[in-house]
C-alpha cells in the first residue's frame, strides 16, 4: 500500500476524506441541474460505473432549488460548483449538499464570506477552493508558485474566519505545470487535495495525460480525490479512474483484463473478444484478472495468475482457471464461456493461482 501524505480530515456527506482515507473518484455532470429527471439519471449511471463523489454546476436559483430534489434521489455525496454568488452558496448549504466549491475571494464583499462560512459550520459542509491554471487573476500565465499563492490567498481568508475544512484543486491543462504544482501545494498546505488535468482531452490522448499526472501523485502520497475530465461520455472518465486507482493498488472490486499483444502464433480473433470483454468488465465489481491470450504455447504461462483465462488454439480456445486448464471451447463460444465464468467467479474466496 503506497504512503499517504497526511492532510486534514473530514467528512464529505458520509465518507471520511483526507488522509489515509480512500482515494476518491468525482465527476461532474454535464446536464441542466435544474432539469431534475436528467441530473438524477446521469448521476446514477455514473453511481453504477463507480463514481465515488459528484460535483453539478448551480448558475442560478432555480438551479440551487432543485438540489434537495436530486439529493432525495442519488446515493453519494453531492458537490455544489458555485461561482461568485454568495446567495446561490447559502441556498444550496440550505438545500442540503456535502460541500460546496466557492472561492472565497471571489465573492465582493467579506461579510459574504461571512455568512457562507457560518452556514458551512453549522452543517459540517467543506469547502472545495479551485484554481485553474486557464483562470488566473490578470489571465496571469500560469506557474506552480502563482497558482499554490492563489490558492492561498482563498484559503487564508477562510483560515482567518476560523474554518479549516478545505479541500484544494489545483488543475492545469499541462501535465507538467499539474505535477509540480500539486508538489508544491502538498508542502505547502495541510489540505486533502483534488487532483485534475484539466481539459484533458478526449478518451485516449486525456486519459493517457491524466493517468500520467494523477498516476504520479498518487504514487508520491498525494491526492485525495481525483478527477479525470475527457471529452467523452462520463462513464469513461470513471472507468479511466478506476484503472488508475486500481493500478496503484488504491482499489478493490475492479476487474484487470490481462491480453497478450498478439503476434505471429495467434490462433484466433482474440482482439474481438477481449475488447468486447473489456466492455463487460464495465459492469462487474469484482477483484477478478481475466486473461485473454493468443495462443496455448505461451497462453496460460503467461497468464497463469489469472483467475480466469483463454488461450486460443486453432478454432477453439483452452479455457483455464487459476492457471490450471480447466476445458476445451470452440472459437464461437469463447465470450459467452468467459462471461459465464466471470459471473460464477466468487473474489471472496481466496486460492493461489499455481
Ligand atoms: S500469448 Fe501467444 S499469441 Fe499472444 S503474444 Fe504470447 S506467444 Fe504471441
Amino acid at each position: 500500500m503506497l504512503q499517504r501524505e497526511k492532510t486534514k480530515q473530514f467528512m464529505v456527506g458520509d465518507l471520511p476524506f483526507g488522509g489515509n482515507n480512500k482515494v476518491y473518484i468525482q465527476s461532474m455532470t454535464n446536464t441542466f441541474t435544474k432539469d431534475i429527471d436528467a441530473t438524477v439519471a446521469q448521476i446514477k449511471i455514473l453511481t453504477d460505473a463507480g463514481c465515488d463523489i459528484v460535483r453539478v454546476a448551480v448558475l442560478d436559483m432555480e438551479d440551487a432549488k432543485s438540489l434537495s430534489k436530486i439529493i432525495a434521489q442519488i446515493k453519494i455525496p453531492l458537490v455544489a460548483d458555485i461561482h461568485f454568488n454568495y446567495e446561490l452558496a447559502l441556498e444550496a448549504i440550505n438545500q442540503g449538499v456535502d460541500k460546496i466549491r466557492l472561492n472565497p475571494g471571489n465573492l465582493p464583499k467579506r461579510e459574504q464570506v461571512e455568512a457562507v462560512v457560518k452556514a458551512c459550520k453549522a452543517k459540517h459542509i467543506p469547502i472545495r477552493i479551485g484554481v485553474n491554471s486557464g483562470s488566473l487573476p490578470g489571465r496571469a500565465l500560469p506557474t506552480p508558485e502563482l497558482m499554490v499563492a492563489t490558492a492561498e490567498y482563498h484559503v487564508e481568508i477562510l483560515e482567518s474566519m476560523d474554518f479549516h475544512d478545505i479541500a484544494i484543486s489545483l488543475k492545469a491543462t499541462d501535465m507538467n505545470l499539474m505535477i509540480e504544482t500539486y508538489r508544491l501545494a502538498a508542502k505547502k498546505f495541510p489540505y486533502p487535495l483534488h487532483l485534475g488535468v484539466t481539459e484533458a482531452g478526449t478518451a485516449f490522448s486525456g486519459a493517457i495525460k491524466s493517468a500520467m499526472g494523477i498516476g504520479i501523485l498518487l504514487h508520491e502520497g498525494i491526492g485525495n480525490t481525483i478527477r479525470v475530465s475527457l471529452t467523452d461520455d462520463p462513464r469513461v472518465e470513471i472507468q479511466a479512474a478506476k484503472e488508475i486507482l486500481k493500478n496503484l493498488d488504491l482499489r478493490d472490486k475492479v476487474p484487470n483484463l490481462i491480453s497478450c499483444p498478439t503476434c505471429g502464433r495467434i490462433q484466433y480473433d482474440m482482439i474481438d473478444i477481449a475488447k468486447r470483454i473489456e466492455t463487460y468488465l464495465l459492469q462487474v465489481n469484482k477483484t477478478i484478472n481475466v486473461a485473454i491470450m493468443g495462443c496455448a504455447v505461451n497462453g496460460p504461462g503467461e497468464a497463469k495468475h489469472a483467475d480466469i483465462g483463454v488461450a486460443g488454439g486453432k478454432g477453439e480456445a483452452l479455457l483455464f482457471r487459476k492457471g490450471k486448464v480447466i476445458k476445451k471451447i470452440k472459437e464461437a463460444d469463447v465470450y459467452d464461456e468467459l462471461i459465464k465464468e466471470i459471473d460464477n467467479y466468487d473474489d471472496s474466496i481466496v486460492e493461489q493461482a499455481i
